[in-house]
């Protein structure tokens, strides 16, 4: 199989050797200094600024998410989510079931932000506003310059899910003054899924100390102060932090503008390929992790059976009113231009035999 979808995604052969290691006991101080490693080249990569943190939660990107909403935000803040699609509906949802007052500003699929949309809410009270940076249900990819702008101008608290953003496009917590970034372990990060990953900027430490939330197993309070000696209150996906630690290191050395470059590159490559197929570009701003492709006249969930059951490649299908139009490839994970050329002589068969009109 080559797989083209968005997570989980392919594994470098390093990570993946890793992965059939045994486990070792971690209550150690040799898994403490992986740990506190991991948390140093995380912040890097992500231009984290002074005293920020990172955490590492045992759990998929969602676990995150929802730690974010509990701890971070309270009765006390008016938040104001993006929503242009199924991820971004998920923090709305969140905020509802958290009770945390919100409004949500809904796009249309596959359309960015405007600042036309954002100047409705202008000096409006605002406190916090959470953006799944690229909706990848849709492959919209968000301007964090605008958006920014906008928080900075109403001392706005700025939560980013960069979990299929981060190591594809760029990310700077500092450069955007990012208070919380969440990550997940099976996308750019081409590690299995199991861990998501917060970074977290001085005043969303202060605010985590702030706020009282009753939760147990998300409790970043405690996963902070746990995290100060390398350790986690419960037992985590040890061996995925190993992977990641790999990851992280081989990042540290090749840069993270490099690793950026490798899916950059790999995106615009299979755009080029496809130009003159019966298919339209869905969302009009990319991002690098994945092209979101509208079907004209045949069914683009037909395309990803076909694709997956007669040539072993997965692309990645849609859900909901989405599924029979649009279909996405991602560009994450380790693939190649070869790659990219073995999808689109398969694309180019089901032209030939007309599946794909
Ligand atoms: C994948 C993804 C998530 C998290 O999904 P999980 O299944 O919980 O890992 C959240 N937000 C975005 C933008 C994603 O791409």
């Amino acid at each position: 199989m080559i797989n083209f979808t968005v997570g989980p995604v392919q594994m470098n052969e390093e990570v993946r050797k890793i992965g059939g290691e045994e486990i070792p006991y971690f209550r150690t101080d040799e898994f403490s200094a992986v740990m506190k490693a991991n948390e140093r080249m995380f912040l890097k990569s992500a231009y984290a600024g002074k005293n920020a943190r990172a955490v590492f939660l045992t759990g998929s990107g969602t676990s995150a998410m929802e730690a974010t909403v509990m701890h971070t935000l309270s009765t006390e803040d008016k938040a104001l989510v993006i929503n242009g699609g199924s991820f971004g509906h998920r923090f709305a949802e969140l905020c509802e079931l958290h009770n945390i007052p919100y409004d949500e500003i809904k796009l249309q699929p596959g359309k960015s932000l405007q600042e036309s949309d954002l100047a409705k809410y202008d000096r409006k009270g605002y406190s916090a506003l959470l953006v799944n940076v690229h909706e990848t249900s849709t492959g919209v990819h968000y301007d964090l310059d605008m958006i920014h702008e906008f928080c900075e101008k109403n001392e706005i608290f700025l939560i980013v899910d960069a979990i299929s953003s981060f190591l594809a496009d760029e990310v700077n917590m500092e450069k955007w003054k990012i208070d919380v970034l969440i990550v997940g372990s099976q996308k750019a990060l081409a590690v299995p899924p199991g861990i998501a990953i917060l970074g977290l900027s001085e005043r969303a430490v202060d605010k985590i100390e702030f706020i009282e939330t009753k939760c147990m197993y998300l409790d970043l309070k405690n996963a902070l102060k746990n995290g100060e000696r390398g350790q986690t209150p419960f037992t985590p996906a040890v061996g995925t932090l190993l992977q990641i630690h790999a990851r992280l290191k081989e990042i540290d050395t090749i840069g993270v503008e490099k690793e950026i470059g490798k899916v950059k590159n790999l995106a615009e490559d299979f755009r080029n390929r496809i130009q003159d197929f019966p298919l339209s570009f869905f969302s009009d701003s990319m991002s690098n992790a994945v092209t979101a492709l509208e079907t004209q006249q045949c069914s683009a969930k037909k395309i990803f059976q076909i694709l997956k059951d007669e040539y072993q490649i997965w692309i990645c299908p849609n859900g909901g009113e989405l599924a029979d139009k649009v279909f996405r490839v991602g560009h994450i994970g380790c693939l190649t231009i070869e790659d990219n050329k073995r999808l689109v002589e398969a694309l180019q068969d089901l032209v030939k035999r007309e599946f794909l009109i």
